[in-house]
């Protein structure tokens, strides 16, 4: 995206029946990028970041029927390629009352290639965000076979956007290794090197946090009420 080029975020919102909602945000990045070739080269961007957007849909189309308690916003962000200039613009944007209301980030990025022996996933966040780490690592161990890893450093994709307001964000990765050649930002980021169980799994215990947070069943079932969790 050159100069004088626009961009767009696509924002979808369901709203929950609380009179006093909390905000909750998924969100994944929708442009991709191939840096080793000219600018028309092809960039298809299968995990980076298709992975995460077809996870964020999967997880609206999950809650599609379910009466909420709390607010929940899907965002799919432009621009995160140049510098996260989707999201910066979004945060900049937000009013004093949704800042206040938010009580967790989750961003999705590249969660589908498989890079370590054992199928894992990262939660990478800030101390603003320990508790939305606490419960995705929960989430994980409970519902899914991943290892996971937490960080505490937080430079990279959208979820810094809301760290830098010290808003309660959180990115999710795929488990890093050096199992498979890395095809981020190659015309060889195509669907066949992706992995759909580990893709399963990372969606799976994002929904489960999700769930727990907006349709208030802290301590319950959550697969039982909101059915198959295969995206
Ligand atoms: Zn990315």
């Amino acid at each position: 995206m050159g100069r004088g080029r626009h961009t767009v975020n696509l924002v979808a919102e369901r709203r929950g029946t609380s009179d006093a909602p909390r905000l909750f945000i998924v969100c994944a990045h929708l442009d991709s990028l191939n840096s080793a070739g000219d600018s028309n080269a092809r960039a298809p961007g299968a995990n980076d970041n298709a992975s995460g957007c077809a996870s964020l849909v999967a997880m609206a189309h999950m809650l599609l029927n379910q009466r909420l308690l709390h607010d929940v916003r899907f965002i799919l962000f432009g621009g995160e390629e140049q510098g996260r200039l989707g999201s910066k613009h979004y945060v900049d944007g937000l009013g004093r009352e949704d800042r206040e209301r938010i009580s967790g980030v989750v961003n999705l990025d590249m969660v589908a290639n498989l890079k370590t022996s054992r199928p894992s996933v990262i939660f990478e966040g800030d101390d603003v965000s320990q508790g939305v780490m606490d419960a995705l690592v929960r989430a994980a161990a409970t519902y899914t076979s991943l290892q996971t890893y937490v960080s505490l450093c937080s430079t990279s994709s959208d979820h810094a956007s809301f760290i830098r307001e010290r808003l309660p964000a959180v990115g999710a990765f795929e488990g890093q290794g050096d199992v498979s050649e890395d095809q981020r930002h190659r015309e060889s980021d195509t669907p066949e090197r992706l992995d759909f169980l580990l893709h399963r799994e990372i969606t799976v215990s994002v929904l489960v946090w999700l769930a727990e947070q907006v349709l208030g069943l802290e301590g319950r079932s959550v697969p039982g009420r909101i059915g198959r969790t295969t995206p």
